[in-house]
């Protein structure tokens, strides 16, 4: 069982078969897959090279034990608070975002996310939930008709597509068809979630990473080297 079952957004899943990108990406060693998403947290790592300022789209703190054990605020002091929410990643830019007070909205205007919250005690927390739900839906709408048009473009058929919130993996595939997209491809750049999406597919064929299946994959996806390495800027350093 691998997939994220926790938090606001999350869905329960069972495990299923199939490999996960990042590892490949990732050397075939296991570490940190294409992305690390907790609740409240969605950490990627920024390219070699790139300026010190980490590439982070939203900073929060992990609901559940750690908010648990936080100690009361004490007078003068304050418990620490989780980073304020700046930036959130989608479609592979990061769009600002922009808060104002009110009943609870969410919403990319303009290319900037426009959030309305009210104030008080876990607002940024709710911040983050309400992209992580607004992700859900978005990815719900897109994804399977994405998959579809790929998998009709090169004669691939999914049985089913299901969109989930999963923690360490961008899809898997089933030896029954079934194919599990993570809703937070969404953070990637349009080419870039074609690949997740394409290596998925391929795996419909060939549940391994046979020299075959990159036949395959290198048949309907001309870029693969490229998209493997541009993935890595998405996986999580831990
Ligand atoms: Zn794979």
């Amino acid at each position: 069982m691998e997939c994220g079952g926790e938090g606001e957004g999350a869905r329960g899943s069972v495990a299923v078969g199939g490999e996960e990108i990042g590892r490949e990406a990732a050397g075939g060693r296991r570490r940190a897959a294409g992305m690390v998403v907790e609740p409240g947290l969605l950490r990627v790592r920024c390219p070699a090279g790139a300026s010190r300022e980490p590439a982070v789209a939203a900073l929060g703190r992990r609901e559940g034990g750690a908010a648990k054990s936080r100690r009361p605020p004490e007078r003068g002091g304050g418990r620490p608070k989780a980073a304020r929410v700046t930036h959130f990643l989608y479609r592979g830019r990061r769009r600002e975002v922009v808060v104002t007070d009110g009943p609870p909205s969410f919403g990319l205007k303009g290319g900037k996310f426009l959030v309305s919250e009210t104030r008080g005690k876990g607002r940024n927390e709710r911040i983050i939930r309400a992209y992580r739900a607004w992700m859900m839906a978005r990815a719900e709408k897109s994804l399977p008709r994405r998959a579809v048009a790929l998998g009709d473009k090169h004669g691939i058929w999914p049985r089913r597509v299901t969109v989930r919130q999963q923690s360490t993996r961008w899809g898997s595939a089933t030896s029954r068809g079934t194919l599990s997209l993570n809703a937070m491809i969404l953070v990637l750049p349009p080419r870039l979630a074609d690949y997740v999406i394409l290596h998925e597919l391929c795996h419909l064929a060939y549940a391994n990473h046979s020299p075959e299946y990159w036949e395959m994959l290198g048949s309907v996806y001309p870029d693969v080297e490229w998209a493997k390495r541009e993935l890595k800027k998405y996986a999580d350093d831990v």
